[in-house]
């Protein structure tokens, strides 16, 4: 049964001592006496970097495998899209990314210009990085004759700041929006449904559920039997959630944990959530390397048409042309597989020439991964 628990009442005295040490010490004594691997999947690639960055897995005992999940927002953004805005940029429009998605790959083409948006601006297409939608927002106020698209990537944390503008009639004409938003409970859901993923814990993401609310992953625990801890991303968060899933294991509870009370409540943030339910509808969408997964994608509302690129200029979701040969981002983004156990890892794809999505972006786990790897390679054991 899930029952939402403070990770304080759950591994009483050595919390309150502040001792990290005192708290691995626990995670090697319970794991001994579980015995058998344990797969935790931190779903936010936050969270791996601090895994990574930190050396966390040096810390854990060798039946205890930590795997990065689907938590990275521009890994699973449709190459379609990538594709359709490039194309753009040699027609009129000025699009405007985060610095994240500026060398996604758009997937299968033949034209060069089209392989990416950094292609297509190295080619004289009109692209600019931007930092948020404000930013974009300010742009296009500043140059009213030109038209712009804001390339809307991200989870639950992203949307309300786009929203908040719509919805209160800032964005100016001239800026249109592509949203490609994707929600993380549904992804989550068909994670563990499909069983292409065997998993005894989940360290849910901090900073959507600061959003949505720890409550939304309660699911997890009732549905599944996972114990699942809401986590901060300082190190000793991401060691305090493993700890507090050993301690579910051993007495054969599948509890919802928030360890990251100082930021998350448990019904999220009510004014950012009534604003996604203002501005966006929830569609069934295509996550790259993944498929069509039931109720996870978010597209603007009929009322914001004006401001809708899918809906304005008939830019259309296509499932799978984005698949490039050899790529394992869909198995990594799954935790089935390792960013070690493809074969272009840090020799075709690398983050200054990206081969696959999964190398672009700072929260991608090839990336993290490659940018970690003296700490990653010592401490890393095999997925199955
Ligand atoms: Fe894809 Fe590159 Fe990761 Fe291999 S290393 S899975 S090619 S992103």
């Amino acid at each position: 049964m899930g029952v939402t628990t403070d990770v304080r009442d759950l591994i009483k005295g050595i919390y309150e001592r502040g001792d990290v040490s005192g708290i691995v010490k626990f995670i090697k004594d319970t794991s001994e006496r579980i015995k058998r691997l344990v797969k935790i999947m931190n779903f936010c690639g936050t969270h791996e970097w601090t895994i990574s960055h930190y050396g966390i897995r040096s810390l854990m005992p060798r039946n205890i495998d930590l795997i990065a999940g689907p938590g990275c927002p521009v890994c699973v953004t449709p190459g379609c899209y990538v594709r359709e805005l490039a194309k753009l940029s040699f027609e009129g429009y000025h699009i405007l990314t985060y610095g994240d998605a500026f060398k996604l790959p758009s997937g299968r083409v033949s034209d060069d210009r089209l392989k990416s948006l950094a292609s297509a601006k190295s080619y004289g297409g009109k692209v600019s990085i931007v930092y948020s939608f404000l930013d974009a927002v300010k742009l296009a106020r500043k140059h009213p004759s030109e038209n712009f698209i804001f390339f809307a990537v991200g989870f639950e944390t992203t949307m309300p700041s786009t929203a908040e503008l719509l919805k209160s009639n800032s964005v100016p004409k001239n800026l249109m929006i592509l949203s490609t938003y994707r929600l993380t409970p549904p992804i989550m859901d068909y994670l563990l449904s499909s069983g292409r993923a065997r998993l005894d814990g989940v360290i849910a993401p901090g900073h959507v559920s600061a959003v949505i609310g720890a409550g939304a992953w309660e699911f997890v625990p009732r549905k599944y039997g996972v114990a699942t801890v809401v986590a901060g991303f300082e190190p000793a968060d991401v060691i305090l959630a493993i700890a507090a899933i050993l301690k579910c294991l051993e007495e054969g509870k599948a509890l919802l944990i928030n360890e990251y009370v100082r930021v998350v409540k448990y019904g999220g943030n009510p004014r950012a959530k009534k604003l996604i339910n203002e501005v966006y509808d929830v569609v069934d969408a295509y996550w790259r390397g993944i498929g069509i997964v039931e109720s996870s994608g978010a597209v603007l509302k009929d009322k914001y048409s004006d401001h809708d690129a899918s809906k304005q200029l008939g830019i259309k979701e296509e499932v799978g042309t984005d698949e490039l040969p050899g790529c394992r981002c869909g198995d990594v983004v799954l935790g089935i597989a390792k960013p070690t156990d493809c074969p272009l890892f840090m020799k075709v794809c690398k983050p200054d020439t990206p081969y696959g999505p999964c190398m672009v972006s700072s929260e991608g786990t090839c990336r993290i991964w490659y940018e970690n790897l003296p700490v990653v390679l010592n401490d890393s054991i095999p997925t199955s």
